[in-house]
């Protein structure tokens, strides 16, 4: 079933999410749900909290095109290692119509369970890395363009205002 993916200034995207107990068929359909609103945006990432659920759950895809999918589900991931340094333009499912470069680790080890409950390890490089960052980031409530200065926040800011009231 596909779910409505919250968008910017939606007040639950600044929520915290709490770490899932255990693996159940719930967290199971709640990875499908994702999977399937991903895929149908389409974009390459997805957090819970996206779809309105405060569990930390992510899924990524960062497969190309022309290549078979590959989706990563990570329960409970945390960032164990990071180095380097990338600056790479990002845009989100929740910021629609809107992109910004944003400075990230270039590698970072991951650990999570995946979906049968089994700890996982994932080493990420480049768009796989920058992928894992953004989506833990949702799970703490935090949107890309947070990471922005204050100026390119402003003026984001300004334009989301913009934009809601021509919607209105
Ligand atoms: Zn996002």
């Amino acid at each position: 079933m596909i779910r409505t993916i919250l968008t910017y200034p939606n007040p639950e995207l600044k929520k915290k999410s709490a770490p899932v107990a255990a693996v159940t068929d719930l967290v199971r359909e709640l990875v499908q749900d994702m999977a399937e609103s991903m895929y149908a945006a389409p974009g390459v990432g997805l957090a819970a909290p996206q779809v309105g659920v405060h569990q930390r759950v992510i899924i990524i895809d960062v497969s190309g095109k022309n290549e078979p999918p590959d989706l990563i589900v990570a329960i409970n991931p945390t960032i164990v290692h990071a180095e380097g340094e990338v600056c790479d333009e990002e845009g989100c499912l929740s910021v629609p119509d809107y992109a910004a470069n944003v400075k990230r680790y270039a590698r970072v080890i991951v650990k999570g369970l995946d979906l049968e409950g089994e700890e996982r390890t994932w080493k990420a490089e480049n768009l796989l890395a920058i992928a894992f960052q953004h989506e833990i980031d949702h799970l703490d409530g935090v949107l890309f363009v947070d990471h922005l200065s204050t100026l390119k926040r402003e003026l984001f800011q300004r334009k989301a205002r913009k934009a809601a009231e021509e919607r209105r």
